[in-house]
């Protein structure tokens, strides 16, 4: 199960660097600016108390890292999670850089969180310690500076937590100006329509384009999908219109099989009352290597990094993966797949549709405007179409897969900001 695999996890950084070097190589960046990119500009760690519930202190562990803000301020997640750890963190903020990069939007890259298991903290416990981990950051975040915003197990309460915490930091008269420090926050206190579902969204949208490139008919395909919270949820949602079919669903209580077909609008509610997917009517309970190995056109991982390995890579028999995590795909499993002729949309441009529509809320705060869903949902399309057209470009390019040509098309608009603005002194 995925929570046993997460324990497992090693080295999630090695696999950026990796992705990193083949893709410079290929495009011959220049080495000085491969220095600047291969390392993290600001690496915060801090330690903070929170009483609990029953009177005790526990002490947590909570990190921020900054990779490169060249492109404007660091943007990117905070997950609450047991695996969290400095080289997950790296790597996460790296993959930021990049995801901004491609979809043309004027951020860098952060990502942070604390080391913990929310499953044990009550509600007025995670309130506790996402507060006390806010004024532990305090101004190493700031919202023309660093932009948290949801990640694993966090989410849009969280993230009104946060911007509360934030603002009784910053003087009175300054607080108006300083909404926009954290996105992904509930639309009541100044969230963007839509934001919820954008990084499901953005996995439908790079689906569907894939599918018309391809003449890939999506009305009868079939498709999997391994994490069912936000991303998981809303991709198969989304991707239910389509006339797809939602065949089976892995999650930390374990994975169900239905050849039918599983409703993923029942699935959600299920999953919203019982807190996973284990025992849903109808279906097969399955172990994970039968989950990996289900024959479908599509599968969705929208967990955790390394889930695909040269251990699994072997049993995946679908056409396409569209990466709704981060990393779930090693370098080993990224060769077993190109071999076997599976086609991988790649994170840094399939789950991208979360931070587009985090800066469209950006935006909109600082303009204190507020768009209709409709104007949303049309703007992250063509981001994500464009950004979309300009990895396979570079694909074809290159002759290369599209995980490089998305790292291409990043570190080549890195590459020219570092040119026209030099290095400092
Ligand atoms: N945590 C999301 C990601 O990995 C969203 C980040 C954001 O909106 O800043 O892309």
């Amino acid at each position: 199960m995925l929570g046993t695999k997460a324990k497992e996890k090693k080295g999630v950084y090695e696999n950026v660097v990796h992705q990193f070097d083949k893709a410079a190589k290929y495009m011959k960046l220049d080495e000085n600016i491969k220095k600047i990119l291969a390392t993290t500009m600001n690496e915060i760690l801090v330690h903070f108390p929170v009483k609990m519930d029953n009177g005790q202190v526990e002490i947590f562990t909570g990190y921020r890292v900054q990779h490169n803000n060249a492109l404007g301020p660091f943007k990117g997640g905070l997950r609450f999670h047991p695996a969290v750890d400095i080289d997950e963190v790296r790597a996460l903020a790296t993959w930021m850089t990049w995801k901004c990069a491609i979809t043309d939007i004027p951020f860098g890259g952060a990502k942070g969180g604390i080391q913990m298991d929310p499953s044990k903290y009550s509600a007025s416990e995670i309130e506790r310690i996402t507060r006390r981990f806010t004024f532990a950051l305090a101004n190493n975040i700031g919202p023309e500076y660093d932009i948290p915003a949801p990640d694993v197990n966090t989410n849009a309460k969280i993230m009104a937590w946060i911007l509360d915490t934030y603002l009784s930091m910053v003087p009175p008269h300054e607080r108006k100006r300083c909404i926009h420090v954290v996105t992904g926050k509930p639309v009541e206190v100044g969230g963007s329509p839509g934001r919820d579902k954008a990084t499901g969204q953005g996995v439908v949208f790079l689906i569907e384009q894939w599918a018309k490139d391809n003449k890939f008919d999506l009305s009868n395909a079939t498709y999997t999908v391994q994490g069912f919270g936000n991303v998981g949820s809303w991709a198969s949602r989304l991707l239910k219109p389509f006339g797809s079919k939602l065949i089976a669903v892995e999650d930390v209580t374990g994975a169900i099989y239905n050849s039918d077909g599983i409703d993923p609008d029942k699935l959600t509610e299920y999953v919203q009352k019982y807190g996973g997917v284990h025992g849903f009517e109808g279906c097969e309970s399955i172990d994970h290597d039968t989950f990996l190995s289900t024959e479908a056109d599509i599968f969705i991982p929208a967990a955790l990094e390394n889930q695909i390995t040269a251990k699994t890579a072997d049993s995946i028999n679908v056409k396409l993966v569209a990466e709704g995590a981060n990393g779930p795909t090693d370098p080993d499993g990224d060769d077993i797949l190109a071999k076997k002729g599976i086609v991988i949309l790649p994170d840094i441009l399939c789950n991208a549709g979360g931070v587009v529509v985090s800066y469209f809320e950006w935006l909109q705060n600082k303009r204190s405007e507020s768009w209709e869903l409709a104007e949303v949902d049309k703007k992250l399309h063509k981001k994500l179409v464009n950004a979309y057209k300009s990895v396979t470009e570079q694909a074809k390019k290159y002759n290369t897969d599209l995980r490089t040509a998305a790292y291409i098309v990043a570190l080549s608009k890195l590459e020219m900001a570092y040119k026209e603005r030099g290095i400092f002194p």
